[in-house]
């Protein structure tokens, strides 16, 4: 893949989206028969599952914690999820997005419900197309809610990017590779409302009125999301009553 001479034609991006535009999203809720909960979720060329297990009584012993849940995150690439083959297992950067996934979690688990156990939150990417992080997380949410384990609400995630000076929604590869700047978030929506950010990060440059529009974007793109992953779980619910 080479750097695009341009990253915008006539306000149009190169998969033809517009700049506050999200590629399309497709969750399906429960596709794991041995899970607590699963979610399978495509944004756009981004294929990933996640699977949940637990609360259950933590192993080895010297990892419970007496007074709350603990928390375990595990982002995982497949080696064919990219274009050149990935070598299997944890790298430097998937340790990094396991980390700060996991502490996005922690924020909005009642860890203090179910002290000396454990919740395992494993995602692993079929396919990569930037956003692989943003879109775990999406999944790891859903799948929380399926595996009925209480929650304050929501986590949605999306990045903004800012390519040829203008910022664009939800960027895929090239956007991402050869773009000015990356911006992942996680927002806690709660009751329909976007009550927080519980995962931000950045590379490259903005300038701070860019960073306050940046912000604006995703949550804007994270509504949207989040009401795919309501109707998703709405749908999971109906339909297991019938
Ligand atoms: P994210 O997937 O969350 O955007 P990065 O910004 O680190 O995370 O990666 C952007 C994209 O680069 C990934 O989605 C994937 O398409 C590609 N990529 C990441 N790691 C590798 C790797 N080890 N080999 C090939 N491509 C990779």
């Amino acid at each position: 893949m080479s750097r695009p001479d341009k990253f915008i034609v006539d306000g149009k991006r190169l998969d033809g989206r517009l700049p506050d535009q999200l590629r399309p999203i497709k969750i399906e809720v429960d596709v794991l028969k041995r899970a607590d909960g699963s979610c399978y979720i495509e944004m756009g060329k981004n294929k990933v599952v996640a699977a949940v297990y637990g609360p259950r009584e933590a192993f080895p012993r010297h990892i419970q914690d007496p007074s709350k849940v603990v928390v375990r995150y595990r982002y995982n690439m497949a080696p064919f999820s990219v274009e050149e083959r990935k070598r299997p297992g944890p790298d430097r950067r998937s340790v990094e997005i396991s980390k700060v996934s996991k502490e996005a979690f922690e924020t909005i688990i009642m860890k203090e419900l179910f002290p000396r156990s454990v919740v395992d939150i494993f995602v692993e990417v079929l396919q990569a197309d930037a956003g692989s992080r943003t879109a775990c997380i999406n999944a790891a949410s859903v799948a929380l809610v399926d595996a009925g384990i209480p929650v304050k609400g929501m986590l949605t995630s999306v990045a903004v990017a800012k390519v040829d000076g203008t910022l664009v929604l939800d960027p895929m590869k090239e956007e991402d590779n050869f773009g000015d700047a990356d911006m992942p978030f996680a927002f806690l929506i709660r009751g329909g409302k976007i009550e927080s950010i519980a995962l931000l990060q950045m590379d490259g440059r903005m300038t701070k009125a860019e960073i306050k529009d940046a912000i604006a974007l995703a949550k804007k793109g994270a509504m949207e999301i989040y009401n795919l992953q309501r109707e998703a779980i709405m749908k999971q619910f109906v339909e297991e009553e019938e």
